[in-house]
């Protein structure tokens, strides 16, 4: 055998570079499932069958294109626990002379393989993945180039140097941002009956198989997979991609800050796991968002709010990833350290933002942006919950998870734990932020302007709490100053009650 191809969980794509040049008469691909990469961190049920479940149905692309393969699954009797050992075993008997592999999307993974090929006196050809836009290296150097980073002009970078909603050389409308026209919140009646509710897609025969497997092999972990309709494939993802350009890009933008109980969906696009398992491309994501506004069928301020995240947060948060790690892993810039409360895995608790964001995301492996940023995210911030502990939530509960885009955007966007790099201030908000954004409170036993006494709600006195906890770090903070300012009308005793109560709330666990 000269070159073994390995193909990753999150690399599922014909054209990844890792096939340049492939040779069906004297290469072949290797995949495995193995068992590790399901309990390092406690996956949820939802998240490991959309691994799994994705894999094969790759693999079963891989044949139909007639590429020789060699499938490691998880069920197979001599089935090695981690990656590394599967390979080990697999380089023994294949004897390859070379090991080809797209960048992964998880430095730990990295490592590992390039450990097994080293020690087995291979060489490994790393190829950079060219599914995204920009590569490690772009990223640094625009880094180099700058004192602060911030995401806004990484983005801009990137609309210049790939002309996306550009006009001449300037921002399509004259402006890079519309953030003002987006963000509102449904009104009292809701988002309507007429919601459109995104395909779903019945398990076939393989992903029957894989749901049945999943149940039984990871039968105590976490989720629920009687609703999986994930798109699993090339043409399930376009299909997704389709009816979200046609049916909810248009509003997207004003939508996409607001929470609604019992409609996970809303106006978002739910491609993030068809993007991150690589069945989709960002450029037919953002080529066919910006093929709208252009007709005029979307407006700019949604479809540009749409693109931001993509071309900007997307690659931004890639690019922390690479040039940060393995150190950005251990960042605890707040010096959190409480345990996270054990219904983060259940969603049993009274507050009823957070169960509602919990079962949500047990139910179906996704949460919105909003939901994740301003209300597990946020309460986790409030309480002081060591980011360790916050990351290994996040990695197992969503089916997009995979550590390059989850780390960031956890660690540094929603705990501020890297002291700023991804954020510029910590996001934090009392139970007031929630019940502008949704009708939460109103079926609540809290209440959010309330921060202390009975029914004081938990986001409102730990938001206190924070600001009294973090007063002096932030009180010359350019973004945060005026909210650490508001402390100075707060007197002794009030102080005392919302510590006291802040205290009571953790010990509750
Ligand atoms: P939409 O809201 O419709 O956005 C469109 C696309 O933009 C997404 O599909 C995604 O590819 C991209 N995108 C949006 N926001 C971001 C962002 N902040 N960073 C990177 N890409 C973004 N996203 C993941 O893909 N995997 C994760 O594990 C993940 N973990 C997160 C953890 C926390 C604490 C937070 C605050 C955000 C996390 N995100 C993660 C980002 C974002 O919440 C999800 O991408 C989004 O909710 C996915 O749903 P959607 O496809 O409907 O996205
Ligand atoms: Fe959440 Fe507080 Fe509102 Fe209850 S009152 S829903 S805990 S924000």
């Amino acid at each position: 055998l000269r070159r073994l191809v390995l193909v990753l969980g999150d690399q599922l794509d014909l054209g990844a570079a890792a096939f340049d040049g492939f040779d069906p008469a004297c290469d072949a691909v290797w995949m495995a499932e193995v068992a590790e990469e399901s309990t390092h961190v406690w996956s949820s049920q939802p998240r490991i069958a959309m691994f799994i479940a994705a894999m094969r149905h790759f693999a079963a692309a891989l044949r139909d294109a007639g590429l020789p393969l060699h499938y490691r699954r998880l069920d197979d009797t001599d089935a090695q626990e981690d990656l590394a050992a599967q390979l080990r075993a697999d380089i023994a008997t294949l004897r390859p002379q070379t090991l080809v592999l797209t960048r992964p999307g998880d430095w730990r993974v990295l490592q590992a393989l390039q450990a097994v090929a080293s020690e087995a006196g291979l060489p490994l050809a790393l190829r950079e993945d060219r599914h995204f836009y920009t590569t490690p290296a772009d990223f640094a150097a625009h880094a180099a180039r700058r004192k602060g980073l911030r995401m806004e002009f990484f983005y801009r970078e990137l609309r210049r140097r790939f002309d996306v909603l550009m006009d001449g050389d300037e921002p399509l409308g004259g402006q890079w941002n519309f953030d003002a026209d987006n963000r509102q919140a449904f009104g009292p009646a809701g988002p309507g009956f007429d919601l459109p509710q995104p395909p779903r897609f019945e398990p076939d025969a393989i992903t029957r198989e894989v749901i049945a497997l999943v149940r039984e092999r990871f039968a105590g972990h976490p989720g629920r997979l009687d609703h999986f309709a994930w798109p699993l494939t090339r043409t399930q993802a376009l299909q997704s991609l389709d009816a979200f350009i046609r049916e909810r890009l248009p509003l997207f933008g004003p939508y996409q800050d607001a929470i609604w109980p019992g409609e996970p969906w809303l106006y978002h696009a739910q491609l993030s796991a068809a993007l991150n398992l690589k069945l989709l491309t960002p450029r037919e994501v953002v080529s066919a968002a910006q093929a709208e506004v252009r007709a005029g069928r979307v407006s700019l301020a949604s479809g540009e709010g749409f693109i931001r995240q993509i071309l900007g947060w997307r690659e931004y948060v890639r690019g922390i990833y690479w040039t940060r790690m393995p150190a950005y892993a251990e960042a605890n810039a707040l010096d959190a350290r409480h345990d996270l409360p054990a219904w983060y895995w259940t969603g049993d608790t009274d507050m009823a933002c957070l169960r509602d964001a919990i079962t949500q995301t047990l139910d179906h492996g996704y949460a919105h942006h909003i939901q994740r940023l301003m209300v597990t995210g946020l309460f986790a911030l409030l309480y002081g919950v060591e980011p360790a502990q916050v990351h290994a939530w996040y990695l197992s509960v969503y089916v997009d998870a995979v550590e390059w885009v989850e780390l960031p955007n956890t660690l540094g966007m929603s705990q501020y734990a890297d002291g700023g790099v991804m954020a510029s201030k910590p996001y934090i908000a009392s139970g007031k932020y929630i019940d502008r954004q949704s009708p939460l409170c109103g079926g609540c036993r809290y209440r959010p302007d309330e921060r202390t006494g009975e029914r004081a709600c938990p986001f409102t006195t730990l938001y206190w709490d924070f600001l009294l906890r973090h007063e002096a770090r932030f009180a010359e903070h350019p973004r945060l100053a005026l909210q650490v300012r508001a402390l100075g009308r707060v007197g002794d005793a009030e102080r005392h009650c919302i510590r006291e109560q802040a205290r009571a709330l953790r010990s509750q666990g």
